[in-house]
């Protein structure tokens, strides 16, 4: 009687410590896997990369932070419906609508699409937010050099501006923005020419998981060239 408790008690055990590893090794998942992608997202690509974000907002404790609003995905129709009716504002200081050009569909190294648009500004040229929302992320890759993931007020849509020179003074992650308000300025950070000075802008259309770092491309061109 004894030693079938034993025996009980060690199957019990054992079962413990079985569901313990697998918990610390899901957890384990769960935290590299978003590490993982992003490294994807920014290897080996020579122009800046279609939009993205962090999903898992982080608060600035580390503890993970659901996002301010929650809104379902919207089908790319209604995604460019929604977009055109912000009335989102030409990014570059004085750069009119009809000095913008539409390099959404050109090619890129590596037979990539651009997917996003290139305005030529001098450096030192005013970046603005094209609307409300939140800085997701400021991030510096090989590609886009100095970057800002900026979120729409609904977290449905990404906009990311690269090659900046620098960001404005202060500027931080979660950080609420305005439209209009200042962001940083043109440079030629990445692997823009140096001679050629631009913004690189890009739209993406989220997942539910508000991932900054991926997305589906939208053309800005029609949207700010209206
Ligand atoms: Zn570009």
């Amino acid at each position: 009687m004894r030693r079938i408790d034993r025996r009980r008690r060690e199957r019990l055990r054992r079962r413990v410590v079985n569901f313990g590893i697998s918990f610390a090794l899901g957890a384990l998942a769960a935290t590299l896997l978003p590490h993982r992608l992003q490294r994807q997202a920014t290897s080996g690509s020579i122009e800046p990369l279609p939009i993205a974000t962090t999903g898992a907002v982080e608060s600035s404790t580390g503890a993970p932070r659901a996002p301010a609003v929650e809104a379902a995905t919207p089908s790319m129709g209604e995604a460019i419906d929604v977009l055109t009716s912000r009335n989102l504002l030409i990014p570059v200081e004085g750069v009119p609508a009809t000095q913008l050009r539409d390099t959404f569909n050109d090619s890129r190294a590596l037979r990539r699409r651009h997917d996003a648009i290139d305005i030529m500004a001098p450096r030192g040229t005013e970046v603005r937010a094209v609307e409300d929302g939140t800085i997701a992320k400021l991030f510096t890759s090989k590609a886009g050099g100095l970057t800002i993931y900026q979120f729409d007020p609904t977290q449905a849509f990404s906009y990311y501006y690269a090659h900046l020179d620098h960001y404005v003074s202060g500027l931080a992650e979660h950080q609420p923005v305005r439209r209009g308000q200042l962001l940083g300025y043109v440079g030629s950070t990445g692997n823009a020419s140096e001679n050629a000075p631009h913004l690189h802008f890009a739209i993406a259309r989220l997942g539910t998981d508000r991932a900054w770092w991926k997305g589906d491309p939208i053309n800005p061109y029609p949207l700010l060239a209206k």
